[in-house]
């Protein structure tokens, strides 16, 4: 049985906000600490106590939960003077639910490691609305104990939680995911535009289509079209959903471990590539479906 009772949790912006609040659900004893005084009213509203520092967080708490936005600020929270190594109780388990590069990753939880704490790389699966629903996907990276330390602490916002490997495992199982599904997109938004330039009925294609060897997820669960697939973004304007700004960080990230560790993933950085294009005409906001706008050359018109 569990004997975590007291968390620590850092980073309390769009999603570490709603995943804090459903761990005060689940029973825990929560201190809150970000930098925004705004995100710290909000977390007191939700049921956390606050700090006013990383030391003053994490003192004395069985387990710490981090939610930042990327690895300089996961590395400075940790390693810092006054950050989560030099303040907290000896033993104490460590969950980095960012989206780092894996390096950072392995880096910090080597470090952790070395000085006696459990840690695990806990990046999620799942925006806004399944932070706030409890239901995100962990995909954990770290040893067999470290794993099952974490479960009941990521458990009460969690709909899965999914060992990858040893450290640094679950940021490369999201980054290469995140990878796989942005050149998907982007496939299936140019297959769609062809469709149309050739004459074809969307809503055909995609019967067709679906049902043969161009089946993917980003045709049939959120396809780029609208119409085919009511829930997808598509329907509703492109609003995200899970936006293109995020799918450019996921990319570049990718982009950064194919180069630390010399593999060739041209489609990859192809997809980065058409992603921060989209960006720089002002896409960044609109859920990462919307690309199809840009392929299809009606970004900007009225
Ligand atoms: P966000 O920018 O809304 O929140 C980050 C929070 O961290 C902010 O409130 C900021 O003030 C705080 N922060 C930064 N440095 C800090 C420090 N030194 N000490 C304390 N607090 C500090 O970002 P978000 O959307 O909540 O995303 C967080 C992470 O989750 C990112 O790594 C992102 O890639 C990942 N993610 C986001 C989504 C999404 O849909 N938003 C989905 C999956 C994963």
């Amino acid at each position: 049985m569990s004997t975590i009772k007291t968390i620590a949790f850092i980073g309390l912006g769009n999603m570490g906000g709603p995943m804090a609040a459903n761990l005060v659900k689940g029973g825990f004893d929560v201190m809150a600490f970000d930098l925004s005084q705004d995100a710290l009213a909000l977390a007191k509203k939700n049921g956390c106590s606050t700090a006013q520092s990383v030391a003053e967080a994490v003192t004395d708490k069985d387990a710490v939960v981090t939610m930042l936005p990327a690895g300089k600020h996961v590395r400075a929270v940790y390693g810092g003077a006054d950050g989560v190594f030099a303040s907290a109780k000896a033993g104490a388990l460590f969950c980095d639910c960012s989206t780092i590069d894996v390096q950072s990753a392995r880096d910090v939880a080597t470090e952790a490691k070395k000085l006696g704490f459990t840690m695990v790389d806990s990046p999620v699966s799942g925006g806004v609305v399944a932070a706030e629903a409890g239901t995100l996907a962990f995909m954990v990276g770290g040893t067999d104990g470290a794993f099952e330390a974490a479960m009941p602490v990521l458990d009460p916002m969690a709909k899965a939680v999914l060992h990858a490997g040893g450290d640094g495992a679950g940021q490369a199982v999201k980054i290469c995911n995140n990878m796989l599904l942005g050149i998907t997109m982007i496939g299936t938004a140019e297959a769609f535009v062809l469709a149309k330039k050739l004459g074809l009925d969307p809503q055909r294609f995609f019967d067709i289509s679906s049902k043969a060897s161009g089946q993917n997820w980003s045709m049939t669960s959120y396809c780029p079209e609208p119409g085919p697939v009511p829930t997808s973004p598509a329907n509703n304007d492109y609003k995200p959903g899970f936006s293109a700004a995020m799918m450019l960080k996921d990319l570049r990230l990718a982009q950064d471990a194919a180069q630390t560790s010399g593999t060739s993933t041209p489609l990859g950085a192809e997809a980065q590539a058409l992603y921060a294009m989209f960006d720089n005409l002002g896409g960044g906001n609109t859920d990462f479906s919307g690309i199809i706008q840009m392929l299809s050359g009606e970004m900007g018109k009225d």
